[in-house]
């Protein structure tokens, strides 16, 4: 399971898929992922943020917990 949400960060940090700066202020997308070897979060930039929804999505929407709140 893998769920996505958006935040503000406090202090910068590199998207951990292509490494762009996050500055705090930046909207980004911190990954929560549950493995076999335990819990993994990723921070992503926006861009990967959304690369990684729609490889998530995989063409079946409806299972967002996201509401799309501005
Ligand atoms: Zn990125």
């Amino acid at each position: 399971m893998v769920s996505a949400h958006f935040e503000m960060l406090r202090r910068s940090h590199d998207c951990d898929r292509c490494g762009t700066s996050i500055r705090p202020g930046d909207e980004y997308a911190a990954v929560d992922g549950i493995t076999p070897a335990g819990d993994l979060r990723v921070l992503l930039c926006t861009d990967c943020a959304a690369a990684l929804g729609r490889f998530l999505d995989g063409g079946d929407g409806g299972d967002r917990d996201d509401d799309g709140a501005a």
